[in-house]
């Protein structure tokens, strides 16, 4: 990727702590940021919308798409397949336009060996009783799928050292504002502008 090519980022972190909803409100805050809209074999829930939230697919579809490479990352997660459609992605960046993958840690782990020069952020809960009223409240998931999630989450919790930057949701708009000063400042990285200023200094 370029100087002028779009960041990278990657909004990772536990079940449960709260991705999806940071997440939308920094698209609210920031409607320049562009989302990317992962495929997955996981059943909608209600109110989620095909091409909005996920694209759903059958297990072959998803097979497919793995065979054919087009997907930047991909893993199991709780029994269902979530991966990220390569092409929309490595287009945006090009294009010069920020990219926020919400996605689990293996995902993140295997973005972070394709393009090490993204963006990594671990959402972190404030602490685990939190996350497991959260996962709870939701009011979605089975009981098993709770207790899934939460051994999930803990070994997650864990690979935290791989990350760029640790964000704690605590409010929802206090952990947006931190993400926004970290895409703020990776704006404004030496290496991403001195390129102007040499041209620049060539043209005096
Ligand atoms: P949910 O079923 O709650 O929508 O998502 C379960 C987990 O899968 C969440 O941690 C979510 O961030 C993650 N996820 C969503 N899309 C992707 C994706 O494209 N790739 C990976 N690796 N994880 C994803």
């Amino acid at each position: 990727m370029g100087n002028d090519s779009g960041l990278l980022l990657v909004l990772s972190g536990p079940s449960g702590v709260g991705k999806g909803t940071v997440c939308k409100a920094l698209r609210k805050r920031m409607p320049e940021l562009v989302y990317s809209v992962s495929a997955t074999t996981r059943q909608p829930r209600a109110g989620e919308v095909e091409g909005v939230n996920y694209f759903f697919k059958t297990k072959e579809e998803f097979k497919k798409m793995i065979e054919e490479d087009a997907l930047l990352e991909w893993a199991e997660y709780v029994g269902n397949y979530y991966g990220t459609p390569r092409r929309f992605v490595e287009e945006t960046l090009a294009s010069g336009r920020d990219v926020i993958l919400e996605i689990e840690v293996q995902g993140a782990l295997q973005v972070k060996q394709k393009f090490p020069q993204g963006i990594f952020l671990f959402l972190a809960p404030p602490d685990l009783t939190e996350l497991h009223n959260r996962i709870v409240g939701r009011g979605t998931e089975t009981e098993e799928s709770i207790r899934d999630r939460m051994s999930m989450a803990k070994a997650e919790i864990e690979l935290m050292d791989n990350y760029d930057y640790v964000v704690v949701n605590d409010v929802i708009e206090a952990a947006c504002d931190r993400i926004q000063a970290i895409i703020t400042a990776e704006h404004l990285k030496k290496d991403r502008q001195i390129h102007k200023f040499r041209k620049w200094l060539k043209e005096v």
